[in-house]
């Protein structure tokens, strides 16, 4: 028996990429698993067995546990998000950087940031334009919570050394609009990946990521990086508005100093986090996201 990880899942065949780095083997799931109602997902870790016939097929017999399982991918043991945005063309959007941001923690991943097309923060004389102390303002709102963030560019041979490591060893996936430039982003960091531009997809008129299953491709020496974006719906899941809260680290902080428990810190009385907005400790943008997102959350509960 060996221990392995899918990364592939396609036409009822699992392929299994053994522990010990030999060649891929396409798995059957045994029966068992659908009487239990389990599905092996792409990033499950398995012991498998391979036949000995020289078919390069086998059978998965377990799957380990999960650490995290995403939905839409059906992903598991994905560890990080990489979050893309444009700092401009398009222009950043808060409320969808702090939704990707929320749901990424929500998820139990750990979030890494990417502001992409560095070179719209020149001006035509090669100095900073006005954008660019935009974004060094918000580069520090967001390190500051203690997210990493990189800024990068397609148009020049900016390192892109650091994001790599942020994902070796581990199972990312990336999220961001359409545009942003993830596919010209990704196509550096991994270049056997050779995702669809927009331009590409343009020309052959059809949209990027139609009929695609999930795969799982090496990045850097050890990691592996989903080749479909992070997350296909942008709802929130079925939840309490309170555990909103968690989603919003410097919040979740600040949360003990409340005078109530459970305190969604909206209008409530003695409530530490509209406190430290009101007294500019925290970024007043990121808190009304927050709120948006928290009556979003409350109000959806009360229409069942
Ligand atoms: P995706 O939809 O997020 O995968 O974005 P693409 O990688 O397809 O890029 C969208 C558009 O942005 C394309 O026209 C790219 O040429 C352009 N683009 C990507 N990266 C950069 C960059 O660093 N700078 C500039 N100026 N344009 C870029
Ligand atoms: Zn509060």
């Amino acid at each position: 028996m060996q221990e392995g990880l899918i990364v592939k899942a396609l036409s009822g065949f699992y392929y299994v990429r053994p522990e010990d780095g030999g060649d891929v083997v396409a798995c059957r799931a045994r029966g068992l698993f659908k009487k239990r109602g389990e599905s092996p997902l792409v990033g499950d870790r398995v012991r498998f067995e391979a036949k000995d016939d020289g078919s390069g097929e086998g059978t998965v017999v377990e799957l380990l546990p999960r650490t995290t399982e995403l939905v839409r991918p059906p992903i598991a043991n994905v560890d990080t998000a990489l979050i893309v945005f444009a700092v401009a063309r398009p222009d950043i959007n808060r409320q969808l950087l702090d939704k990707f941001l929320a749901l990424s923690e929500l998820a139990g991943l750990r979030c890494v940031l990417c502001f992409t097309k560095a070179d719209l923060l020149k001006g035509p004389d090669g100095a900073p334009n006005a954008l660019a102390a935009e974004i060094d303002a918000l580069r520090a709102v967001y390190e500051r919570i203690g997210y990493p963030v990189y800024v990068t560019s397609a148009k020049s041979d900016a390192d892109v050394g650091g994001l790599l490591r942020e994902m070796d060893g581990r199972i990312s996936v990336v999220a961001g609009q359409s545009g942003v430039g993830k596919s010209s982003l990704l196509n550096r960091l991994a270049p056997g990946l050779t995702l669809e531009t927009n331009e590409i997809s343009e020309k052959l008129g059809r949209g990027k990521h139609t009929t695609r299953h999930v795969e799982l491709f090496r990045i850097g020496e050890r990691g592996w990086l989903a080749d479909t974006p992070g997350f296909s719906s942008l709802e929130f899941p079925e939840m309490e508005a309170e555990d909103l809260t968690e989603a919003f680290p410097e919040f979740a902080e600040l949360s003990n100093g409340c005078k109530f428990r459970g305190c969604l810190h909206l209008t409530e009385p003695g409530c530490r986090v509209t406190q430290a907005v009101a007294e500019g400790e925290a970024d007043p943008a990121r808190y009304e996201n927050y709120a948006a997102f928290a009556v979003e959350i409350r109000d959806r509960k009360r229409r069942y």
